[in-house]
């Protein structure tokens, strides 16, 4: 048994010490001995805590006193059996320390070991998409999809991946080649359909993609790179909050022009996307992915971040579910009435 990755133990005062700095799980020991405060800073999460008892002795700390010590960490959930880091190598090991604190069964490893089951297609490859990517096979998933044949632009050289080198190649070529460098074992082809769909998208929605994964039960994420900034979300899990057509509807019912207006979009009028902006919508999509993959709590169901300059701060909004649009099974007015 040892403390969970990540822990550390720091001396409050000369009776009493705080195990952990966040919040969400730190806590404090009071009314220790000096010789207890002295054991208790020995330990790390390499220690093995069934032999605290023993050093105890020889520390002249009572054996039933770090029994109850340990007992006292055991209760705060902030041990663990097994050994002190789990076998993830790479960047996916940080997310196992984090989510070994934050699961209640402190099985981090467990979860990010599931990524490795899933495949998520990434559908559009500039800054933001491609950022999407590179982050969820850095985070673990196994299989990532990736589609845009489009070529690299010097616009799109930045922080995601792309190099001055890569302009001209096609998107998806070079994309590929970044998965790997970031994670050899990424399989970038699936024998299977996606869990989660990326749409990211020039200007507006397209309004026939959403439908269709609607119809086939595929969770979507949209994102949307307008002129004057990104859109991040919906998250699309059909049956369960609004859909992209249920976004159109509801902006047409604000401005009538609007299908008229959406239907005239040229995505090639778009110069590019923002170096900081890609870099805040690649990270809010991949972690909104990740949640769903991981089945804990993401992006709520019609929630949208809009992300521009000059600051890059999210900006929220809700969508409700369009009553005519039909993709949940009840009416928008009953959507979250009791029974
Ligand atoms: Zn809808």
């Amino acid at each position: 048994m040892r403390l969970r990755a990540g822990l550390q133990v720091l001396r409050r005062t000369s009776t009493e010490v705080q195990v952990g700095t966040d919040p969400r799980w730190a806590v404090r020991l009071p009314d220790l001995t000096p010789a207890e405060v002295d054991l208790l800073l020995t330990v790390d999460p390499r220690t093995d805590l069934t032999d605290l008892p023993r050093a105890a002795a020889a520390r002249g700390v009572d054996v039933d006193r770090a029994q109850a010590l340990v007992a006292a960490l055991v209760d705060a959930r902030l041990t663990q059996d097994g050994p002190p880091r789990a076998a993830v190598r790479g960047p996916a090991a940080v997310d196992v320390d984090v989510w070994s604190l934050l699961r209640a069964d402190g099985d981090g490893a467990g979860l990010v070991r599931a990524r490795a089951e899933r495949v998520v297609a990434v559908l559009g490859l500039g800054p933001t998409g491609l950022g999407i990517a590179v982050g969820l096979a850095a985070a673990g998933v196994g299989t990532v999809l990736v589609d845009d044949e489009r070529p690299v632009r010097s616009t799109d050289v930045g922080v995601s991946g792309y190099r001055w080198a890569d302009a001209g190649s096609a998107r998806q070529r070079v994309a590929t080649r970044l998965l790997r460098d970031v994670a050899p074992d990424v399989s970038t082809a699936a024998e299977r359909p996606a869990d989660i769909v990326v749409l990211v998208e020039d200007g507006v929605a397209d309004p026939l993609r959403g439908p269709v994964l609607v119809a086939g039960g595929t969770p979507h994420l949209s994102v949307v790179v307008r002129q004057a900034d990104t859109v991040v979300g919906p998250l699309v899990v059909p049956g369960v909050g609004p859909c992209l057509r249920c976004l159109d509807l509801l902006r047409t019912d604000a401005d009538p022009s609007w299908p008229t207006i959406a239907a005239q979009h040229r995505p090639v009028a778009l110069g590019g996307e923002p170096g900081v902006v890609a870099t805040v919508c690649a990270g809010l999509g991949a972690s909104a992915v990740l949640a769903q993959l991981d089945r804990v709590p993401g992006l709520a169901p019609g929630a949208t971040f809009e992300v521009a300059l000059p600051d890059a701060v999210p900006r929220r909004r809700t969508w409700a579910v369009h009553p005519e649009c039909g993709c949940t099974a009840l009416p928008a007015s009953l959507v979250g009435a009791p029974g």
